[in-house]
């Protein structure tokens, strides 16, 4: 397969990275401690911007925990401040608040100029573990990047951005995280009509995209590709540096990441639901959290968002399309790759080609852990496969079932049956399920409770995510999302009291549709 190069004609718009800041408030004096590599570095990268004022801003979740990991000494500001701090309002001191400039293939067509229409990137923090951290807002305004778009966002999206983020780092998934919610006291206008205006704090690795590399390399600006590309290096993949070929390195870190984040996702079931290249982090952390959902019944067909009518991004298609991505980022590495084209070209496709090899293993290695294996036999990948394959067409809910196969002596076979209309293809499996953990010989207790630390009883259903979100949107009741939050964190653990939120949404909550939200 050769990687089509694309090319792109003059593009009109520029960020003018020198603008003067204007400052608004005077700056809020808190503890963290920033250090804004990305604004120092990469000048002309974005543009610098202010938060927009909020008329009456008000703190509706804080994760007090990673806000201490980032050194921000929550006790030492009042709500008030902390609402100013986190929708934009004013900054805390030693931030440098700018807009990132970005492009993307969207639905698999190419936006020159994407960048962060409505978000911004308050600065960077080493947190306490020596990693440093973006912390950046959503929903704080317009930024020369908004085009038609208003800069804001509702809370709703903002909300499930914060639960299903977290819900992603309590299962062990390499995600951003919610840091805080605001409302911001100002109406949103959106198509169901106004809505409660609000901003997400999140935290991230870094915000680095494969748009980000796509924004110059469509504009021609190899050297500015080169510095991208070396910061990322600097940032997320330091022993790229030493290999003979640093950028080659890079591409295929950056496809092990994604290799291991895609198996992740699949493995609970995880629907992102709009996995654009400006989506697509270079980290291989999960970013921009919009109409995705949990799979409830197994569908490799499983699709939730409104706006994606042709199935681009349904659970099946995940992987190949990380793949497809990935082909978009070694595009723009190439006149890194090597000074001979033909030869650039064949290393990308040499390594794009290779993303199978890495994502099944990483797959099997998930699927081996979930259903108790100990032992890694070339044959596992087919038995879990098969596994899927009974599940088909059943409506048997992903979830439920592993968590049922999870219990002391090989699973509660006769309640884990029920789960399928006709379980004869199942139970077939199921025998041979048996007999291989037999041959293993493994102690039922310790295996039954290792698999449940790998099966979640708790994920965020959608029911339960629509009723956290209309509660607050309609209601201003935060406290159902504040009880889902709370189960979310342990999603392993059997809760006494939360029966309600371990089982699929009742028949009349009826198929479930996603919005981007926007
Ligand atoms: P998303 O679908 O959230 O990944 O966003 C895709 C692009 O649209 C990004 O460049 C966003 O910054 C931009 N965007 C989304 N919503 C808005 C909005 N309300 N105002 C301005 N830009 C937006
Ligand atoms: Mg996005």
């Amino acid at each position: 397969m050769a990687i089509p190069v694309i090319l792109f004609g003059p593009i009109g718009f520029c960020p003018n990275a020198n603008k003067e800041y204007t400052v608004t408030n005077a700056p809020i004096q808190t503890s963290l401690v920033f250090d804004n590599s990305y604004a120092i570095r990469l000048d002309g990268f974005y543009a610098p911007v202010q938060g927009d004022v909020a008329p009456k801003p008000r703190l509706v979740a804080l994760n007090e925990p990673l806000a201490t990991d980032l050194g921000l000494d929550v006790a030492t500001l009042t709500a008030e401040q902390l609402a100013e701090i986190f929708s934009g309002t004013t900054s805390p001191s030693g931030a440098t608040p700018l807009a990132q400039a970005y492009a993307g293939h969207q639905f698999g067509g190419f936006s020159p100029q994407l960048g962060d229409g409505r978000a911004l990137l308050v600065g960077e923090v080493v947190n306490q573990v020596g990693e440093r951290r973006d912390i950046a807002l959503k929903g704080s305004g317009r930024t020369p990047f908004s085009r038609g778009g208003d800069g804001k966002a509702a809370i709703g999206p903002v909300l499930r951005e914060y639960i299903v983020a977290e819900a992603m780092f309590a299962l062990g998934i390499p995600t951003t995280r919610a840091l805080a919610a605001v409302t911001t006291g100002e109406s949103v206008m959106r198509e169901d009509g106004p809505l409660p205006g609000a901003v997400l704090a999140r935290v991230a690795a870094s915000h680095l995209r494969v748009g980000t590399f796509q924004y110059f390399a469509a504009r021609g600006e190899v050297d500015k590709v080169r510095q991208l590309a070396d910061y990322a290096i600097t940032r997320h993949y330091p022993q790229a540096r030493d290999r003979a070929n640093p950028y080659l390195a890079l591409l295929q870190s950056v496809s092990q990441a994604q290799a291991d984040l895609l198996a992740k996702w699949m493995t609970v079931g995880f629907v992102h639901g709009v996995m654009n290249t400006d989506n697509m982090t270079i980290s291989g952390e999960t970013i921009d959290y919009g109409p995705c959902a949990f799979m409830d019944n197994y569908d490799p067909r499983a699709l939730y968002s409104s706006i994606d009518h042709q199935g681009r991004y349904a659970y099946g298609q995940q992987p190949v399309m990380a793949r497809w991505n990935l082909a978009r980022f070694a595009e723009t590495l190439l006149p890194l790759l090597d000074v001979d084209e033909t030869r650039a070209i064949d290393l990308a496709t040499t390594e794009v080609n290779r993303f199978a090899e890495l994502y099944l293993p990483a797959w099997t290695a998930r699927m081996r852990a979930k259903l108790g294996l100990q032992d890694a036999l070339p044959e596992d990948t087919k038995l879990a496969d098969d596994l899927l394959a009974t599940m088909e067409g059943q409506n048997v809910d992903y979830t439920l079932l592993f968590r049922g196969l999870s219990e002391p002596s090989f699973g509660r076979a006769a309640e884990v049956k029920l789960l399928f209309g006709d379980p004869s293809a199942f139970s077939e499996w199921f025998k041979r399920w048996q007999l291989r953990l037999k041959q293993e010989n493994s102690d039922p207790t310790v295996r039954a409770a290792k698999m449940k630390q790998v099966n979640p009883i708790y994920i965020p259903r959608n029911h339960k995510v629509e009723e956290a979100l209309q509660s607050m949107t309609k209601h201003g009741n935060i406290a159902p999302f504040e009880r889902l939050n709370n189960v979310l964190s342990h999603p392993f653990d059997l809760l006494e009291g939360c029966e309600d939120y371990a089982v699929p949404a009742p028949a009349e909550f009826g198929p479930y549709r996603t919005f981007c939200g926007t």
